[in-house]
């Protein structure tokens, strides 16, 4: 399996090649082992490029590595995806859901002591968009450690005591350059003050015009990039 020198746990390994992957794309193989590694990055890639799995494998691998017990009553993910879209958000968080019914399935038969069996069991995942009722909503956040959101309905929850960004290790923005063209900046910046304390950093757009970049030294210190 060409995914095996990226880095990923086995699990991952195992689940990618259940969905058929046999070799990374350009932006898994190069995006993949440089968030891994943490810190900020930058990085340019197209739909159908493959991003979307190249950012969720490092942010799942985060997750199943280190795992906590999360406290029921308030949402305090430990990561975040931010999309620019409903539509997108939702297809993101069918794809995270995917990955992780592949790790669930590879561990079957792992003992039940078996630290990414513990790991995979209490890793929840939700998404948080706009236009839906608050309540389910409300219901599906409580302990999930993976939240798949578009800007202002997360910010929105954040206002309505419902979940807690400070918990944050991992921030990712997909499709930053229809998140400026659709008026998030501000919001963005927002949810960077909120989430100061994390780690990782991974932005994704079309391209590195200079208004992207602008953006990206909003809520990224010294982003490195690759341009795919
Ligand atoms: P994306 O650019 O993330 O929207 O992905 C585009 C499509 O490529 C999706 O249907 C993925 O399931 C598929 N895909 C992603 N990575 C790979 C891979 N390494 N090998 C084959 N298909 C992939």
């Amino acid at each position: 399996n060409g995914f095996a020198v990226l880095g990923l746990i086995e699990p991952l390994l195992a689940s990618v090649a259940s969905l058929g992957f046999t070799s990374p794309t350009p932006v898994q193989a190069e995006a993949v082992p440089a968030a891994l590694a943490g810190g900020d990055w930058m990085v340019s890639a197209q739909t159908g490029s493959g991003k979307t799995a190249a950012f969720l494998l490092p942010v799942l691998q985060r997750l199943l590595d280190a795992p906590v017990v999360e406290e029921a009553r308030i949402s305090t993910p430990r990561a975040i995806v931010l999309c620019p879209t409903r539509e997108l958000a939702q297809q993101v968080a069918e794809d995270a859901i995917n990955l992780m019914r592949g790790v669930v399935i590879s561990l079957k038969n792992a003992g039940k002591n078996d630290p990414y069996k513990m790991a995979a069991r209490g890793l929840r995942i939700a998404s948080v968009v706009g236009g839906v009722p608050y309540g389910k909503q409300i219901f599906d956040l409580r302990g999930a450690q993976l939240v798949i959101a578009t800007p202002g309905r997360l910010l929105d929850l954040q206002d309505r005591g419902q979940i807690r960004l400070d918990a944050v290790q991992c921030l990712v923005v997909d499709e930053a350059d229809r998140m400026l063209d659709l008026g998030f900046a501000d919001d963005l910046a927002a949810i960077h003050d909120h989430t100061s304390a994390r780690e990782s950093t991974q932005m994704f757009s079309a391209t590195f015009a200079p208004r992207i970049m602008a953006l990206a030294a909003r809520v990224m210190r010294e982003p490195q990039r690759l341009a795919l």
